[in-house]
């Protein structure tokens, strides 16, 4: 069974504690809507105004993104902390603090991916983000098992680890870090914990969540709705929004004082 729309009271139960609380939310098809170019997407409008504004009445207000920091930075103050790459580079208050094995696979990474833009599959695009890689069929969606046996046989090679996206495939270093391994090191000493997420790469930020509300964290797992929405998220959240529009207005109505 899927997830019902969010409610005023699944809000109003963080909106009371949000001086122990965290808002957490994904980027892409969260803040931001889907776009064909990666490189163009941008955090809905007002979106990153209204997570400064919670960064001031909750205790940790992040985004958890597949993305590298780098990618982020320009639209979030210092206020929110932003964890990318699945949780391999984090900054926290402006200081970058990144995974301590994630150096090492830099230069893995972009043989990796050299060799993807000059012999893999036609049609298929290289997004190389530093310490991942992510190959892209979007648009395309019968080179999908093309672009699976190259992404497969390329992990098996270069021992990167492979991992289903949105309309892609992701090549990521060996390093047990994924947004349930962030959520989990965001989440400290946290006492109620808010994710949004809208992929696959988003369900282990809920399995985090699940573990924290086995210890008592009152937990709040938000799914968003798209045009290539994952059923799995859908099942597995504890609420609902529609697409980064919903997702802006969620955050309004996390403001404490409404
Ligand atoms: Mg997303």
């Amino acid at each position: 069974m899927s997830a019902e729309p969010i409610v005023e009271a699944d809000i109003e139960l963080f909106r009371k504690d949000a001086g122990v609380a965290g808002i957490f939310v994904d980027f892409d098809g969260t803040l931001s809507e889907i776009v064909k170019d990666p490189s163009e997407a941008m955090p809905r409008a007002g979106a990153a105004e209204l997570l400064d504004e919670l960064a001031t009445a909750y205790k940790k207000v992040a985004v958890l993104s597949g993305r590298p920091v780098d990618f982020l930075v320009p639209f979030f103050s210092e206020l929110v902390e932003l964890s990318g790459i699945y949780g391999l580079e984090v900054v926290e208050h402006g200081n970058r603090v990144d995974h301590p094995m994630g150096g090492a696979w830099r230069e893995v990474i972009d043989d990796v991916a050299a060799v993807s833009r000059a012999r893999g599959p036609a049609g298929m695009r290289v997004e190389s983000k530093g310490l991942s890689i992510t190959l892209h069929y979007r648009g395309r969606p019968r080179l999908e098992p093309k672009v699976r046996a190259w992404a497969e046989q390329w992990a098996t090679r270069s021992g990167l680890l492979c991992r289903p996206a949105r309309m892609s495939f992701e090549l990521h270093p060996p390093i047990p870090a994924d947004k349930g391994t962030a959520l989990l090191d965001l989440a400290d000493a946290l006492e109620a914990v808010c994710y949004v997420g809208d992929d696959v790469g988003d369900l282990p930020a809920f399995d985090a969540l699940d573990k924290l509300a086995a210890d008592g964290v009152r937990t709040l797992k938000v799914a968003v709705h798209s045009d290539e929405e994952s059923p799995e998220i859908l099942q597995r959240a504890d609420a609902t929004v529609n697409g980064p529009a919903g997702v802006v207005k969620l955050l309004e109505s996390l403001r404490p004082g409404r």
